[in-house]
């Protein structure tokens, strides 16, 4: 039955678990921040180690909050990668710094702590304030080089774990080991609250800055104002503050997707597994970057250009004519009309491995709910594809 219909690239498990708790949360008159989000972000810092998480309404606002507390501001720079989702680096310039690109790793595309270090060498006169790693597909980055460079120079680490629920590696849990890690909760990432995120650390004073820099510059949280003692309608303003909190009916479905995380992680991990598996015994399939813990929130199939006939694009098409949702992650951020005009030299050229993963990946439907005959539908178009093209 499912020999013809098309597989699509993501599709989110939402079971009755999630229908009730967002129906009840709807039911219950109080629709935004309150106690669905105090629960949910005890959770999840439970579930990653942390001492605090603030659930907010996405990667992106938690990553300007992240950085705006870690003091990233007109005059200072941030060191991140061009082989990331664009707002990543777009955050450093709400803010209005500079960004610094280091080149990733050939193998893990992993951001480079050698590149890193160059950064460093070759720019003394920019105040670079932050390093922002990025674990692509789940794949966490090399933490203990990137944590020794980051206390060598004095600068803040901001893992951007978009991809990285729940990543583990024996430094702990992704986002438990730099002074932030923020998650998303966007609706094609391993867990989901349709749109949303979360920031955790372990630092009490980046917290309560994000906390109030989060609602408006307030020194309270809605919820606080409508259960304290003191009067609702009084409260400070200790900054011009951003508007970036998750409502509860957001939070009640991240509550019961977190509940069910272990079970996606398993299913992720057995799909990655099948398809590394099928794709080990053909000669133009690379097998993706992993290390242990990898959360599989993506599978970067690398092709073996010298092994085809055709380039990535041909590749992509025909998976996608033959019914398979694909996607490129990601396209270099130096590939863009705003990145490449604002600095001179942010090429292609002077990124060569970040150039070369693009040019040659592939990402392949993962998701929990897949079944067996979908991922063998997948891997066969693939195999017939490679054939179809092989040099
Ligand atoms: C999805 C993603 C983001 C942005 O997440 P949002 O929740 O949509 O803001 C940031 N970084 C990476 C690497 C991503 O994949």
């Amino acid at each position: 039955m499912e020999e013809n219909t098309n597989i699509p690239f993501f599709k989110a498990s939402i079971n009755e678990q999630d229908e009730q708790a967002v129906l009840s949360v709807l039911r219950s008159g109080w629709l935004t921040t309150g106690k669905e989000c105090l629960a949910f972000e005890k959770e999840f810092a439970a579930k990653v180690k942390t001492q605090y998480a603030l659930a907010v309404n996405s990667n992106t606002s938690g990553m300007i909050l992240a950085m705006e507390a870690c003091g990233v501001a007109p005059g200072t720079a941030v060191i991140t990668t061009p082989y990331t989702f664009v707002s990543t680096a777009a955050c450093a310039r709400h803010l209005g710094a500079d960004v610094l690109f280091a080149d990733i790793e050939k193998d893990t595309y992993s951001i480079d702590p050698d590149s890193i270090e160059k950064i460093f060498a070759q720019n003394p006169q920019k105040k670079i304030v932050a390093i922002v790693p990025v674990h692509i597909g789940g794949n966490v980055c090399n933490m203990e080089r990137i944590m020794r460079i980051a206390k060598e120079h004095k600068v803040r680490v901001i893992e951007d774990c978009a991809h990285s629920f729940p990543s583990r590696t024996k430094l702990g849990y992704a986002g438990s080991i730099g002074d932030c890690g923020i998650f998303s909760f966007y609706a094609t990432k391993t867990i989901t609250t349709a749109e949303g995120g979360m920031v955790t650390t372990n630092d009490e004073q980046l917290c309560k800055r994000m906390t109030q820099m989060r609602l408006h510059g307030m020194d309270r949280t809605t919820w606080d104002r409508y259960t304290s003692p003191r009067a609702s309608w009084e409260y400070d303003i200790i900054a011009p503050g951003y508007k970036f909190n998750m409502p509860d009916i957001l939070a009640a479905l991240g509550r019961t997707q977190l509940s069910r995380a272990d079970e996606f992680d398993t299913k992720r991990k057995q799909h990655a597994a099948f398809y590394n598996r099928a794709f080990a015994d053909t000669d133009f399939v690379e097998l993706p970057p992993d290390s242990e813990g990898n959360s599989w929130h993506l599978y970067l199939m690398r092709l073996n250009n010298e092994k085809l006939d055709c380039d990535r694009n041909t590749f992509a098409k025909e998976l996608q004519q033959a019914g398979i949702g694909i996607s490129v992650h990601f396209i270099p951020l130096f590939q863009f009309t705003y990145w490449k005009n604002l600095y001179k030299d942010f090429t292609a050229e002077n990124y060569p491995n970040a150039m070369k993963a693009y040019s040659r990946t592939i990402t392949l439907p993962l998701w929990p709910d897949m079944t067996q005959q979908m991922l063998e539908r997948v891997v066969q178009c693939v195999k017939e594809t490679g054939e179809r093209h092989h040099a």
